[in-house]
Protein backbone atom coordinates (compact mmCIF):
# COMPACT_ATOMS: atom_id res chain seq x y z
CA UNK A 1 0.00 0.00 0.00
CA UNK A 2 0.99 3.64 -0.92
CA UNK A 3 2.76 5.16 2.38
CA UNK A 4 0.92 8.51 3.15
CA UNK A 5 2.74 11.98 1.96
CA UNK A 6 3.91 13.83 5.04
CA UNK A 7 1.95 16.42 4.63
CA UNK A 8 -1.28 13.89 5.45
CA UNK A 9 0.02 12.91 8.70
CA UNK A 10 -2.59 14.17 11.69
CA UNK A 11 0.82 15.32 14.13
CA UNK A 12 -0.83 12.84 16.31
CA UNK A 13 3.22 11.90 16.98
CA UNK A 14 4.46 11.96 20.41
CA UNK A 15 7.98 12.05 20.36
CA UNK A 16 10.82 12.33 23.54
CA UNK A 17 14.60 13.95 23.12
CA UNK A 18 17.76 12.17 24.62
CA UNK A 19 20.72 14.50 25.07
CA UNK A 20 24.45 14.18 26.64
CA UNK A 21 25.65 16.06 29.71
CA UNK A 22 28.12 18.59 28.34
CA UNK A 23 31.72 18.45 29.13
CA UNK A 24 32.68 22.06 27.96
CA UNK A 25 30.81 25.81 28.38
CA UNK A 26 30.54 25.57 24.31
CA UNK A 27 28.98 22.41 24.49
CA UNK A 28 26.88 24.00 27.24
CA UNK A 29 25.77 26.41 25.41
CA UNK A 30 25.17 24.33 22.63
CA UNK A 31 22.65 21.95 24.52
CA UNK A 32 20.66 24.68 26.14
CA UNK A 33 20.18 26.11 22.38
CA UNK A 34 19.15 22.65 21.68
CA UNK A 35 16.63 22.18 24.48
CA UNK A 36 15.17 25.68 23.79
CA UNK A 37 14.39 24.92 19.80
CA UNK A 38 12.75 21.79 20.86
CA UNK A 39 11.00 23.01 23.91
CA UNK A 40 8.01 24.33 21.93
CA UNK A 41 7.44 20.72 20.60
CA UNK A 42 6.22 19.79 23.74
CA UNK A 43 8.18 16.58 24.16
CA UNK A 44 6.76 13.70 26.58
CA UNK A 45 10.27 13.80 28.56
CA UNK A 46 13.72 14.64 27.46
CA UNK A 47 15.98 12.38 29.05
CA UNK A 48 20.19 12.58 29.96
CA UNK A 49 22.73 10.20 29.32
CA UNK A 50 24.91 9.12 31.94
CA UNK A 51 28.97 8.51 31.28
CA UNK A 52 30.08 5.21 30.63
CA UNK A 53 31.40 3.58 34.08
CA UNK A 54 29.33 6.65 35.86
CA UNK A 55 31.62 9.09 34.81
CA UNK A 56 29.02 11.77 34.69
CA UNK A 57 27.51 11.40 38.10
CA UNK A 58 27.78 15.17 39.18
CA UNK A 59 27.17 16.33 35.04
CA UNK A 60 24.00 14.02 34.19
CA UNK A 61 22.25 15.10 37.38
CA UNK A 62 23.01 19.11 37.35
CA UNK A 63 21.58 19.07 33.67
CA UNK A 64 18.79 17.18 34.63
CA UNK A 65 18.13 19.20 37.75
CA UNK A 66 18.82 22.33 35.12
CA UNK A 67 15.86 21.16 33.27
CA UNK A 68 13.43 20.33 36.27
CA UNK A 69 14.28 23.39 37.33
CA UNK A 70 14.27 26.00 34.46
CA UNK A 71 11.89 24.68 31.82
CA UNK A 72 8.49 23.58 31.24
CA UNK A 73 10.04 19.91 30.87
CA UNK A 74 9.10 16.16 32.55
CA UNK A 75 13.04 15.81 32.96
CA UNK A 76 14.21 11.75 33.15
CA UNK A 77 17.63 10.82 34.35
CA UNK A 78 19.44 7.80 33.19
CA UNK A 79 21.09 5.95 36.06
CA UNK A 80 22.96 2.60 35.58
CA UNK A 81 24.68 -0.54 38.21
CA UNK A 82 28.31 0.31 37.11
CA UNK A 83 30.32 1.10 39.63
CA UNK A 84 28.24 2.16 41.96
CA UNK A 85 27.08 0.00 45.60
CA UNK A 86 23.21 -0.38 46.02
CA UNK A 87 23.25 2.36 48.63
CA UNK A 88 25.02 4.73 46.52
CA UNK A 89 22.04 4.10 43.72
CA UNK A 90 19.75 5.11 46.86
CA UNK A 91 21.65 8.83 47.32
CA UNK A 92 21.41 9.29 43.30
CA UNK A 93 17.56 8.32 43.51
CA UNK A 94 17.08 10.13 46.71
CA UNK A 95 18.75 13.65 45.38
CA UNK A 96 16.50 12.84 41.63
CA UNK A 97 13.46 13.01 44.27
CA UNK A 98 14.39 15.91 45.86
CA UNK A 99 15.49 17.94 43.12
CA UNK A 100 11.64 17.16 41.67
CA UNK A 101 12.82 14.68 39.11
CA UNK A 102 10.05 12.06 38.55
CA UNK A 103 11.46 9.74 35.86
CA UNK A 104 14.58 7.57 35.63
CA UNK A 105 15.67 5.59 32.74
CA UNK A 106 17.33 2.54 34.31
CA UNK A 107 19.84 0.67 32.70
CA UNK A 108 22.77 -2.13 33.76
CA UNK A 109 25.35 0.17 31.95
CA UNK A 110 28.75 -0.21 30.04
CA UNK A 111 31.85 -0.43 31.55
CA UNK A 112 34.51 2.78 30.74
CA UNK A 113 36.96 1.12 28.93
CA UNK A 114 34.99 0.57 25.43
CA UNK A 115 34.74 -3.64 25.26
CA UNK A 116 35.16 -4.28 28.72
CA UNK A 117 32.87 -6.90 30.20
CA UNK A 118 30.36 -5.57 33.07
CA UNK A 119 31.27 -6.58 36.45
CA UNK A 120 28.75 -6.09 38.72
CA UNK A 121 29.82 -3.80 42.32
CA UNK A 122 30.51 -6.13 45.20
CA UNK A 123 27.27 -4.78 47.03
CA UNK A 124 25.70 -3.67 43.88
CA UNK A 125 22.61 -4.13 41.25
CA UNK A 126 23.82 -6.93 38.71
CA UNK A 127 21.37 -5.80 35.65
CA UNK A 128 18.46 -3.23 34.95
CA UNK A 129 16.49 -5.50 36.33
CA UNK A 130 17.33 -5.33 39.67
CA UNK A 131 17.92 -2.16 39.38
CA UNK A 132 14.28 -1.23 38.65
CA UNK A 133 13.25 -3.09 41.43
CA UNK A 134 15.35 -1.57 43.92
CA UNK A 135 14.18 2.06 42.49
CA UNK A 136 11.07 0.90 42.89
CA UNK A 137 11.03 0.45 46.72
CA UNK A 138 12.75 3.44 46.93
CA UNK A 139 10.10 6.03 45.50
CA UNK A 140 7.52 6.67 43.16
CA UNK A 141 9.42 7.01 39.93
CA UNK A 142 8.20 6.19 36.44
CA UNK A 143 10.94 4.31 34.90
CA UNK A 144 12.25 3.48 31.36
CA UNK A 145 14.32 0.75 30.68
CA UNK A 146 16.16 -0.54 27.28
CA UNK A 147 15.05 -3.10 24.36
CA UNK A 148 16.96 -4.42 21.70
CA UNK A 149 15.56 -5.17 18.74
CA UNK A 150 19.20 -6.39 16.93
CA UNK A 151 19.07 -8.07 20.76
CA UNK A 152 22.02 -6.86 22.78
CA UNK A 153 25.46 -8.36 22.17
CA UNK A 154 25.42 -10.49 25.68
CA UNK A 155 23.02 -11.92 25.22
CA UNK A 156 22.76 -15.82 25.11
CA UNK A 157 19.93 -15.74 22.83
CA UNK A 158 17.25 -13.30 21.45
CA UNK A 159 14.70 -15.40 23.62
CA UNK A 160 16.81 -14.78 26.61
CA UNK A 161 16.87 -11.26 26.11
CA UNK A 162 13.27 -11.18 25.28
CA UNK A 163 12.79 -12.84 28.97
CA UNK A 164 15.02 -10.14 30.43
CA UNK A 165 12.91 -7.22 28.95
CA UNK A 166 9.81 -9.15 30.87
CA UNK A 167 11.98 -9.28 34.13
CA UNK A 168 12.38 -5.69 33.34
CA UNK A 169 8.75 -4.76 32.93
CA UNK A 170 7.38 -6.86 35.68
CA UNK A 171 9.77 -5.46 38.13
CA UNK A 172 8.00 -1.68 37.47
CA UNK A 173 9.52 0.01 34.23
CA UNK A 174 6.45 1.89 32.69
CA UNK A 175 8.10 1.64 29.31
CA UNK A 176 10.90 0.24 26.86
CA UNK A 177 13.25 2.46 24.47
CA UNK A 178 15.35 1.01 22.07
CA UNK A 179 18.62 0.80 20.51
CA UNK A 180 18.83 2.43 17.38
CA UNK A 181 17.81 0.71 13.82
CA UNK A 182 17.44 1.56 10.38
CA UNK A 183 14.97 -0.22 8.83
CA UNK A 184 11.39 -0.40 10.02
CA UNK A 185 11.01 -4.00 9.30
CA UNK A 186 13.62 -5.04 12.23
CA UNK A 187 11.16 -2.91 14.87
CA UNK A 188 7.89 -4.45 13.61
CA UNK A 189 9.61 -8.37 13.66
CA UNK A 190 10.82 -7.45 17.60
CA UNK A 191 7.76 -6.43 18.40
CA UNK A 192 5.63 -9.45 16.85
CA UNK A 193 7.87 -11.31 19.22
CA UNK A 194 7.52 -8.76 22.14
CA UNK A 195 3.70 -8.82 22.41
CA UNK A 196 3.90 -12.87 21.69
CA UNK A 197 5.81 -12.69 25.78
CA UNK A 198 2.45 -10.92 26.12
CA UNK A 199 4.16 -7.70 26.98
CA UNK A 200 1.73 -5.24 26.29
CA UNK A 201 4.05 -2.00 27.33
CA UNK A 202 5.01 0.80 25.33
CA UNK A 203 8.39 -0.13 23.50
CA UNK A 204 9.46 3.02 22.00
CA UNK A 205 11.43 3.62 18.60
CA UNK A 206 15.16 5.27 19.29
CA UNK A 207 15.60 6.81 16.10
CA UNK A 208 19.49 7.88 15.41
CA UNK A 209 19.54 10.70 12.87
CA UNK A 210 23.20 10.21 11.54
CA UNK A 211 25.43 12.97 10.96
CA UNK A 212 28.83 11.15 10.91
CA UNK A 213 28.25 7.94 9.22
CA UNK A 214 31.96 7.01 9.99
CA UNK A 215 31.22 7.07 13.84
CA UNK A 216 27.60 5.56 13.41
CA UNK A 217 28.99 2.38 11.72
CA UNK A 218 31.75 1.93 14.79
CA UNK A 219 28.84 2.45 17.29
CA UNK A 220 26.58 0.58 15.01
CA UNK A 221 29.38 -2.54 15.34
CA UNK A 222 29.72 -1.86 19.11
CA UNK A 223 25.88 -2.80 19.82
CA UNK A 224 24.69 -5.18 17.50
CA UNK A 225 22.76 -2.78 15.07
CA UNK A 226 23.15 -3.86 11.49
CA UNK A 227 23.59 -0.80 8.80
CA UNK A 228 22.03 -1.96 5.70
CA UNK A 229 24.52 -1.47 2.63
CA UNK A 230 21.84 1.44 0.97
CA UNK A 231 22.96 3.75 4.05
CA UNK A 232 26.74 3.34 2.67
CA UNK A 233 25.99 3.95 -0.87
CA UNK A 234 23.52 7.18 0.63
CA UNK A 235 26.47 8.65 2.04
CA UNK A 236 29.41 8.13 0.13
CA UNK A 237 31.22 11.19 -1.46
CA UNK A 238 29.19 13.05 1.07
CA UNK A 239 32.70 13.56 3.86
CA UNK A 240 32.98 17.17 2.90
CA UNK A 241 29.45 17.87 2.49
CA UNK A 242 28.58 18.71 6.26
CA UNK A 243 25.39 20.63 5.26
CA UNK A 244 24.22 17.91 2.27
CA UNK A 245 25.07 14.81 4.60
CA UNK A 246 22.62 16.51 7.44
CA UNK A 247 19.90 16.67 4.27
CA UNK A 248 20.40 13.54 3.26
CA UNK A 249 20.51 12.13 7.07
CA UNK A 250 17.31 13.88 8.39
CA UNK A 251 15.83 12.11 5.16
CA UNK A 252 16.80 8.41 5.81
CA UNK A 253 15.15 9.47 9.61
CA UNK A 254 12.15 10.64 8.59
CA UNK A 255 11.25 7.86 5.87
CA UNK A 256 12.01 5.39 8.91
CA UNK A 257 9.71 7.74 11.11
CA UNK A 258 6.87 7.50 8.28
CA UNK A 259 7.05 3.88 8.06
CA UNK A 260 6.95 3.12 11.21
CA UNK A 261 4.01 5.86 11.90
CA UNK A 262 1.95 3.87 8.89
CA UNK A 263 2.75 0.65 10.92
CA UNK A 264 0.76 2.29 13.75
CA UNK A 265 3.70 3.76 15.73
CA UNK A 266 3.40 7.46 17.68
CA UNK A 267 5.83 7.48 20.34
CA UNK A 268 8.82 8.29 19.17
CA UNK A 269 12.50 8.78 20.56
CA UNK A 270 14.78 11.15 19.11
CA UNK A 271 19.00 10.78 20.43
CA UNK A 272 19.37 13.88 19.55
CA UNK A 273 23.42 14.15 19.89
CA UNK A 274 22.49 17.31 21.51
CA UNK A 275 21.57 19.04 17.97
CA UNK A 276 18.36 20.31 17.37
CA UNK A 277 17.91 21.26 13.47
CA UNK A 278 17.73 17.72 12.24
CA UNK A 279 15.38 15.94 15.40
CA UNK A 280 12.91 19.21 15.24
CA UNK A 281 12.61 18.96 11.45
CA UNK A 282 11.61 15.23 11.33
CA UNK A 283 9.53 16.01 14.01
CA UNK A 284 7.86 18.88 11.38
CA UNK A 285 7.48 16.24 9.12
CA UNK A 286 5.56 13.97 11.43
CA UNK A 287 2.97 17.04 11.92
CA UNK A 288 4.14 18.17 14.95
CA UNK A 289 4.11 22.16 15.36
CA UNK A 290 5.48 24.29 18.04
CA UNK A 291 2.94 24.86 20.50
CA UNK A 292 3.80 27.94 22.37
CA UNK A 293 2.86 29.70 19.58
CA UNK A 294 -0.50 27.70 18.77
CA UNK A 295 -1.37 29.02 22.55
CA UNK A 296 -0.46 32.43 21.80
CA UNK A 297 -2.56 32.29 18.37
CA UNK A 298 -5.34 30.33 20.97
CA UNK A 299 -5.06 33.66 23.01
P1 LIG B 1 20.20 -5.36 30.97
O1 LIG B 1 18.77 -5.18 30.58
O2 LIG B 1 20.50 -5.55 32.40
O3 LIG B 1 20.79 -6.56 30.10
C1 LIG B 1 22.18 -6.74 29.91
C2 LIG B 1 22.47 -8.07 29.26
O4 LIG B 1 22.35 -9.14 30.19
C3 LIG B 1 21.54 -8.44 28.11
O5 LIG B 1 22.29 -9.14 27.15
C4 LIG B 1 20.53 -9.36 28.77
O6 LIG B 1 19.92 -10.22 27.84
C5 LIG B 1 21.41 -10.11 29.74
N1 LIG B 1 20.71 -10.57 30.96
C6 LIG B 1 20.10 -9.81 31.89
N2 LIG B 1 19.61 -10.58 32.88
C7 LIG B 1 19.93 -11.85 32.57
C8 LIG B 1 19.71 -13.13 33.21
N3 LIG B 1 19.08 -13.22 34.38
N4 LIG B 1 20.18 -14.22 32.59
C9 LIG B 1 20.84 -14.14 31.42
N5 LIG B 1 21.08 -12.97 30.77
C10 LIG B 1 20.63 -11.85 31.34
N6 LIG B 1 24.60 3.19 28.71
C11 LIG B 1 25.18 4.07 29.59
O7 LIG B 1 26.27 3.80 30.10
N7 LIG B 1 24.57 5.25 29.89
C12 LIG B 1 23.36 5.61 29.38
O8 LIG B 1 22.83 6.69 29.70
C13 LIG B 1 22.72 4.70 28.47
N8 LIG B 1 21.49 4.98 27.93
C14 LIG B 1 20.88 4.07 27.12
C15 LIG B 1 19.58 4.35 26.64
C16 LIG B 1 18.92 3.44 25.82
C17 LIG B 1 17.52 3.76 25.34
C18 LIG B 1 19.57 2.22 25.44
C19 LIG B 1 18.90 1.25 24.53
C20 LIG B 1 20.85 1.94 25.92
C21 LIG B 1 21.52 2.84 26.77
N9 LIG B 1 22.81 2.58 27.29
C22 LIG B 1 23.39 3.48 28.15
C23 LIG B 1 23.54 1.37 26.90
C24 LIG B 1 23.38 0.22 27.90
O9 LIG B 1 23.91 0.58 29.14
C25 LIG B 1 24.13 -0.99 27.35
O10 LIG B 1 23.50 -1.48 26.20
C26 LIG B 1 24.39 -2.10 28.34
O11 LIG B 1 25.30 -3.04 27.74
C27 LIG B 1 23.16 -2.92 28.75
O12 LIG B 1 22.33 -2.21 29.58
P2 LIG B 1 20.79 -2.71 29.77
O13 LIG B 1 20.15 -1.83 30.76
O14 LIG B 1 20.18 -2.86 28.46
O15 LIG B 1 21.11 -4.15 30.45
Amino acid sequence: PAVPHFADLGGDARVSFEFFPPKTEKMEAQLWSAIETLTPLGPQFVSVTYGAGGSTRERTHNTVARIARETPLAAAAHLTCVAASKAEIDDIADAYWEAGVRHIVALRGDPPEAGGRFEPHPDGYRGAAELVEGLRKRHDFEISVSAYPEVHPEAASAQGDLDNLKRKLDAGATRAITQFFFEPATYFRFMDKVRGQGIDADIVPGIMPVSNFAAVQRMSAMCNTDVPQWMARLFDGLDDLPAARQLVSSTIAAELCRKLHEGGVRDFHFYTLNRAEMSYAICHLLGLRSKVKAEAVDA
